[in-house]
């Protein structure tokens, strides 16, 4: 028969289980709740909700406190959405637009409300069509609203990720190597480099052999592909969290690879090699290793961060499959 220790077990597996899926309803409704919102938008200004998405994700990702999660992150510098001189904040639309102020009433309350999700959304998706529906006047659009290109890129290759997965929960990951071949990797981030004057070790080495296949770890979009006097053939993916993901040595790209592409977790990229320092082409001088970075943008700078503990739960993930 159980055992006292045994019912604890169970007790404890079955509440952690109870936890765990409520964890998961939650999620999935805030999901909704943030489709439903960018759904409507769309419905009355035409600007395709991934777009919509994409702006709001950015901003999440760009918040200091993610302590509370908010349904809708996008926020209005004051003078912005107000106007300049609408200083005791009126929210009538018509004094709002007298100031030359952009925000928008979206519910339908008579109010101009930044703090109140449809008024932010319909108030952004309204600035965008004001530069036009194409998507390439939506990028003339962000730009003016953010002018800065590294944003501008990132919600244009976050809205395609949204676009071609029609949704916003996109929680997968996988290991860079296949975990079907033999690898190694320690956490090696900060080490000091030698070649080319004193740099800082900017990624995590796994070691594997030449032609262990190379994985997308995440959603997102191939920024750039090519040579690199220390990467070799290199690899970059932005992600739909404001990261970037660099592979380097890599000893050729999988054919269908391409810049602009969309890939998911587990998209085969090429494979492991030994390419890099000196000119193009150039092999052998180190044992054939991936070299992983990732780089995460706070909406001002891009840094780099250690990409240790996170390969490890990847790794994880990926024993799971
Ligand atoms: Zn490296």
């Amino acid at each position: 028969m159980f055992n006292k220790r045994t019912y604890m077990f169970l007790f404890f597996l079955f509440l952690s289980f109870i936890l765990g899926a409520e964890q998961t309803s939650a999620d999935d409704s805030i999901y909704k709740k943030r489709m439903s919102l960018y759904k409507k938008t769309e419905a009355v200004t035409q600007i395709p909700w991934y777009y919509i998405a994409a702006i709001d994700q950015y901003e999440r990702n760009t918040e200091k406190d993610t302590s509370n999660e908010k349904v809708i992150s996008i926020s209005f510098p004051d003078e912005l959405w107000y106007g300049l001189g609408n200083s005791a904040m009126i929210t009538d639309q018509d004094v709002i637009a007298f100031f030359s102020g952009i925000g928008k009433d979206g519910n339908g309350d008579k109010k101009a409300d930044p703090g109140n999700p449809e008024d932010a959304l319909f108030t952004m998706a309204n600035w965008l069509l004001s530069y036009g529906p194409t998507k390439d006047d939506i990028k003339i659009g962000l730009w003016h609203y953010y002018k800065r290109d590294l944003t501008v890129q990132t919600i244009m290759s976050t809205a395609k990720v949204f676009q071609q997965f029609q949704k916003l929960n996109l929680k997968d990951r996988d290991f860079p190597v296949s975990i079907k071949y033999n690898y190694s990797y320690r956490s090696t981030w900060g080490d000091r480099r030698g070649f080319g004057g004193v740099r800082i070790h900017e990624g995590t080495d796994i070691f594997a052999g030449y032609g262990t296949p190379v994985k997308s770890t995440t959603y997102g979009v191939i920024e750039m592909k090519g040579w690199n006097l220390y990467g070799g053939w290199r690899l970059g993916i932005r992600d739909i969290n404001n990261i970037y993901h660099y592979y380097g040595h890599l000893s050729g790209y999988d054919d269908k690879i391409k810049v602009g592409q969309v890939v998911k977790p587990g998209d085969v990229l090429g494979s492991v090699g030994s390419t890099g320092y000196g000119p193009p082409g150039t092999s052998g001088k180190f044992p054939p290793h991936l070299h992983y970075g990732m780089y995460k943008d706070n909406g001002y700078s891009e840094w780099s961060f250690d990409p240790y503990p996170y390969l490890r739960k990847w790794e994880r993930m990926a024993r799971q499959k």
